[in-house]
């Protein structure tokens, strides 16, 4: 069996741990990225910080999971709307220089749509949506079983599809991306001028009746059902850290997808999946990911 080390780098968050073909993850640490990438040799900091986890232990690949584009060769990060530091790095060349196994990168949502069709038993076969409600919007695409990448490897950006009248500016560069207006950056705003003595936990909880609540949810289902009348996808899975908050109103969320998606079909057959948020995920997701990858190179 392959020893993988997966890494997932959040715009918080660093997670590692090393993973297998089967799911199961050991080792698993959560570190503050601040704590991590110190210099400004962001590629260095993390060769060093594999080099000290790993501690001499072997391991066949690395696979690196960034909230980021990636170039279609899955060499490069391209750009990362909230974190400026990750633009333009050659990750997998300088890594697997430094650490002397193959190295993949991927885009983070993709480590955990490959999770995700494992747990709930979601066949390769046919088209797999996941989309991950989290301070922004992730998305990723597998067809048969492959992740559904574009001409330039960035396929699947519905957090950045535009809102007509949104005039939010995005991380991206663009101004009145879809993320602004259903991702977790949008709660934390709402809540920060409504009601600015509530925790952020408790918003679905204490608010969820209030019309801002109710307009937020409704632009998830709005930004889930566009993918929807897109793709005509044999299963969607919704994730991430928003739509898993107390007190989320999920079934109203549903009832919403439902009434916007066409009508007869998608409508009358969709399959769609509520993914628990897993702190792990990414991490297992990478593992499964490497694994595919060694798998289908040898
Ligand atoms: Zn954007």
């Amino acid at each position: 069996m392959n020893s993988i080390i997966g890494i997932d780098i959040g715009g918080t968050n660093f997670r590692i741990g090393f993973a297998d073909d089967s799911g199961n993850v050991r080792d698993f640490r959560k570190q503050p990225v601040k704590s991590i990438l110190k210099s400004d040799d962001v590629l260095r900091d993390v060769a060093d910080f594999i080099e000290s986890y790993a501690g001499g232990r072997e391991f066949d690949a690395v696979a690196a999971g960034f909230p980021a584009t990636l170039n279609r060769e899955r060499t490069k990060i391209l750009q990362a709307p909230n974190l400026s530091y990750m633009e333009n790095l050659p990750v997998v060349e300088y890594l697997e220089g430094r650490l002397n196994v193959p190295v993949f990168a991927e885009h983070d949502v993709t480590f955990a749509l490959y999770y995700d069709m494992r747990k709930y038993d979601v066949p390769a076969d046919g088209i797999t949506c996941g989309i991950y409600f989290g301070t922004g919007i992730g998305n990723a695409i597998m067809i048969d079983g492959v992740p559904l990448l574009g001409r330039n490897g960035v396929a699947g950006e519905l957090g950045h599809i535009p809102v007509y009248g949104s005039d939010e500016p995005c991380g991206c560069g663009l101004v009145g991306c879809m993320e602004n207006v259903a991702g977790g950056k949008y709660l934390a705003r709402i809540r920060r001028e409504l009601w600015p003595e509530s925790d952020i936990a408790e918003i679905f909880t204490e608010h969820g009746n209030d019309s801002a609540v109710r307009e937020f949810v409704a632009m998830i289902a709005a930004c889930t059902v566009t993918e929807i009348n897109i793709l005509d996808p044999d299963y969607v899975i919704i994730g991430g850290g928003v739509v898993n908050m107390k007190g989320f109103p999920r079934e109203t969320l549903h009832r919403e997808i439902i009434a916007g998606t066409r009508k007869p079909y998608p409508a009358g057959n969709l399959r769609v999946i509520y993914a628990d948020d897993e702190p792990e995920k990414c991490v297992a997701g990478a593992g499964y990911y490497a694994c595919d990858r060694i798998m289908a190179s040898s």
